[in-house]
């Protein structure tokens, strides 16, 4: 089967999983470009799309293409238009080519030290990033950052770029996403030019790698990356790396990697505090120049606390909102607006209430829930718990895997697509999921 024959199966699967909106608006303008040993390159539009698409369809369509093609094991995004991108607007981009491999250097100008407000949560890694800025020497090698999902990673390595662009004008600083750096070196490990690869860093002085965790996977090009990392400490260039996850437990990586990630200064950014919340909401609404009363930026900061992204949202659609019908913001109107948002963060159930729910109503142990029986009258009621953990809490699949004593997240991947074809199939099943998702609300 050709690639593209094969992308219109998975997308196909994919439009299956998401339902026509979402699919046209994200998944049909995804072309296929190659695929190398087990990793698929796909090209987007926009790098606003490769963003989203990497956070929320990932696993859809990861998955998709397994079912088409199980060699597949990773996904890559190109962007085919920088130029297009609205969010790149404000921001700065060149590129370096040296032997042949391009480094994207783009950094957001609204990501700086001074836009960042510093909390009780962050003001480690907020220290760590200022020092390694200002200093003229490796005081520690690398500076790994490491946190959840929106809480200023991006921001922080945008930050520390563009101090040492101002205070070392003279210093070379690489910046790029793990996925573009891999795609790099997997091309370059293709065309035997991995030795041009290595090289072709001795001109930088600051290299930066943004979400390392989709490094993990394949084990030759963890090793080339390992040698590649080491060279690089050797000739005293400043590594700084961001995960998702501490060193130790990044999935899928091999353990001398996670121990050299570990050797420099390890530095993490925890959930938001109220008050870290608050001081963001009122740097941000300053800066958009609108008065918002303080009573309603205390009830987002109250109310929304996933992260700081989804925070910096609910404020721009308050704002947006407001100027355009002309009415002043209140809570009441507020609560309306975000109702969605609201009712995701206020969203209480946990996994373990779940399983508790699902034991309960099949008349099982709850230890089942963790133990690795296969028998149907247990295994069935422990997808279900998993595929009910996956829609009504916002863990991610390895979370909810490690929940359910330590499954891989393809186990829950299946679950959960055994459970819809299931729901599809027979009606007694999804009646016992309606009754239990409805005593858990
Ligand atoms: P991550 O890379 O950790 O997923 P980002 O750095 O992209 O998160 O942050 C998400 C958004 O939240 C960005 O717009 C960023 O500017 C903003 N943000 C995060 N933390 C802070 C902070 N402490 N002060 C101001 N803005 C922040
Ligand atoms: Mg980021």
């Amino acid at each position: 089967m050709s690639l593209d024959n094969k992308w219109t199966e998975a997308k196909s699967l994919v439009k299956d999983d998401l339902g026509d909106t979402l699919y046209s608006r994200w998944i049909e303008p995804i072309n296929v470009c190659q695929q190398i040993e087990d990793t698929v390159l796909l090209a987007v539009p926009t790098n606003f799309m490769k963003d989203w698409i990497s956070k929320n369809y990932l696993d859809n369509i990861l998955d998709s293409w397994n079912s088409v093609d199980s060699s597949v094991s990773k996904l890559d995004f190109m962007v085919m238009d920088a130029a297009k991108d609205e969010e790149k607007e404000s921001s700065e981009n060149d590129s370096v080519v040296k032997s042949d491999i391009k480094f994207d250097i783009s950094l957001d100008s609204k990501l700086k030290f001074e836009n960042f407000v510093v909390g009780k949560t962050n003001e480690f890694a907020y220290s760590a990033a200022k020092r390694i800025a200002n200093s003229d020497k490796v005081d520690f090698n690398p500076l790994f950052l490491y946190g959840g999902v929106g809480l200023g990673k991006t921001h922080l390595m945008n930050a520390i770029a563009w101090e040492i662009k101002e205070k070392f004008p003279k210093k070379k600083v690489v910046y790029m996403s793990a996925e573009n750096f891999m795609y790099q070196f997997i091309t370059a490990l293709r065309s035997n030019t991995a030795m041009d690869f290595k090289n072709s860093f001795r001109s930088a002085d600051v290299l930066m790698i943004d979400d390392i965790q989709f490094v993990c996977g394949k084990g030759t090009t963890q090793e080339e990356f390992f040698h590649t990392f080491n060279a690089l400490v050797d000739q005293n260039k400043q590594i700084i790396i961001s995960a998702d996850k501490s060193p130790s437990d990044l999935e899928g990586m091999e353990l001398r990697l996670k121990t050299r990630l570990g050797w420099g200064l390890v530095a993490d950014i925890h959930p938001t505090t109220y008050e870290l919340r608050l001081g963001i909401l009122q740097s941000k609404s300053e800066n958009l120049n609108t008065s918002i009363p303080e009573d309603v930026l205390d009830f987002l900061a109250d109310n929304i606390t996933s992260n700081v992204r989804e925070l910096e949202g609910a404020l721009n659609r308050v704002v947006a909102h407001s100027e355009l019908v002309g009415r002043p913001i209140t809570i009441s109107s507020t609560k309306e607006l975000l109702s969605d948002i609201l009712r995701a963060n206020n969203q209480k159930v946990t996994v373990e209430d779940i399983q508790k729910s699902v034991s309960n109503h099949y008349n099982i142990k709850n230890s089942e829930m963790h133990s690795d029986r296969r028998s149907r009258n247990v295994a069935r009621p422990r997808q279900i718990a998993m595929y009910l953990s996956k829609q009504m809490t916002s863990f991610s699949l390895p979370e909810i895997g490690r929940k359910f004593g330590g499954r891989d997240h393809t186990t829950v991947m299946h679950a959960i697509k055994t459970i819809n074809n299931l729901i599809k199939e027979d009606t007694s099943i999804k009646e016992d999921i309606d009754i239990i998702s409805r005593n858990l609300v």
